[in-house]
């Protein structure tokens, strides 16, 4: 059987460049006493607006591997797929990232129901859960409100499952179960029969992707209550551990955040909160990369300034319509957001600051970084010319991409 590894990272790459600079993140880390797995992971979504297709992950993780002679495990992530759009990852995944976030709220059959509470009646009372402070308090309610919004999510999450394992074989890839693109957080009581219900279904499970509390947007630092993100993600590490033996799940069920890049403030409690519960933590920083590919080419000057100037302008004129699909995931104040002229004024070292997540610079500037998070779209469609001027400033982009992930992601989580 395929078993994910203590500490995994999603390195979505959206125009399949940078894996090597990806990986060289991730060997860095290794020569600093931190293994991490890599995982490259992209959407269906993603794939259909850069007009890839999923064997182009695989290629690009297999030359990457090769290429830096990296000789741990690693593995492709459909990531964010369902039952409709499985199909053309079959061939190139070993990672399958079931979002069944659409399905919750939405009820399940009466028979089902009356199973799932009658396999979890034993719970009412007051819960002890190792490394919770007070006991979780379970009523009937409690287990009827969880069936009414999770229970046909998770069994849609089975019928993906039986799917994959029909077509690759048992044992052959890893399993995450994400309903992280919900309305509302779960809390950690919600998490127990989540993984009750994930366990009932028979689905190994070695990730799963709540919704946390609080804002995760995209590119940009978490937003909302440190202290209630730091109880809640400690409860629900404390839940997992409980879950794993109480429903019989792999041992190694780990948490997975995603739109987990750039969120520098929870890094510190994550990092801390793991090594507590000897927990494992995947963490997918997808949409970071090709931000580092637009700062790459800002840096290089010229022309590769010319054409992160012209994304940003192109970016800027069709507002609208790139930030709809992420409205959930992006919070843009357009009066902070600098005019195309102006920012076609920009030198390389201005448009870099603007645009680079540290947050001391006083150039940084979140609302054009957030813009240009959605306008990678502007980039699929310029097509061979954003590519040759990826190959063409290859060395720059990688170096920018590197440092990100291991300066300001890797250290910060698992070197504080
Ligand atoms: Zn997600």
């Amino acid at each position: 059987m395929k078993v994910l590894e203590k500490y995994s990272f999603g390195i979505g790459d959206r125009f399949t460049r940078q894996g090597r600079a990806q990986l060289a993140a991730i060997v860095q880390a290794k020569k600093l006493g931190v293994d991490i797995t890599p995982v490259w992971n992209k959407s269906n979504r993603e794939h259909v607006t850069i007009h890839t297709q999923p064997d182009s992950l695989r290629a690009e993780a297999d030359a990457a591997v090769k290429a830096l002679g990296w000789t741990g495990s690693y593995y492709v992530d459909a990531d964010h797929i369902g039952l409709k759009t499985v199909d053309s990852f079959l061939a190139a995944s070993d990672f399958y990232t079931l979002d069944v976030a659409d399905f919750s709220g939405k009820p399940a059959d009466e028979a089902s129901v009356k199973a799932f509470a009658a396999a979890n009646t034993k719970f009412i009372g007051k819960l002890t859960i190792p490394g919770i402070e007070a006991p979780l308090e379970i009523t009937e309610k409690t287990i009827m409100d969880a069936a009414g919004k999770f229970l046909l999510a998770i069994q849609e999450a089975g019928k993906i499952y039986r799917h994959i394992e029909e077509k690759k074989g048992r044992g052959n890839f890893v399993t995450e179960v994400s309903i992280d693109e919900t309305d509302s957080p779960q809390s950690p009581t919600e998490m127990l029969f989540i993984l009750s219900a994930i366990a009932a279904e028979g689905i190994p499970a070695q990730t799963v992707a709540p919704k946390f509390t609080g804002r995760f947007n995209k590119g940009v630092d978490y937003v909302g209550n440190l202290v209630q993100f730091e109880k809640e993600f400690n409860e629900d590490l404390a839940v997992i551990a409980f879950a794993v033996k109480e429903f019989g799940l792999p041992e190694n069920l780990k948490l997975s955040v995603h739109s987990g890049s750039d969120k520098f403030s929870i890094y510190g409690p994550m990092g801390k909160a793991i090594k507590k519960y000897n927990a494992g933590l995947h963490v997918k920083t997808a949409g970071t990369t090709w931000l580092e590919e637009l700062i790459g080419l800002a840096c290089a000057g010229g022309s590769g300034l010319a054409l992160a100037q012209e994304v940003y302008r192109k970016a800027f004129g069709r507002f609208d319509e790139l930030c709809a699909p992420y409205s959930a995931v992006i919070d843009i104040d357009r009066a902070k957001l600098p005019s195309p002229d102006e920012v076609a004024a920009w030198d390389a070292r201005r448009f870099a600051e603007s645009l680079r997540h540290v947050q001391s610079n006083p150039a940084y500037n979140l609302h054009f970084r957030q813009l240009l998070h959605v306008g990678y779209k502007v980039a699929a469609e310029m097509g061979e010319r954003y590519y040759t001027a990826l190959d063409e400033n290859e060395e720059v982009v990688a170096r920018n991409v590197t440092e990100n992930l291991l300066e300001r992601h890797i250290k910060r989580i698992f070197l504080v």
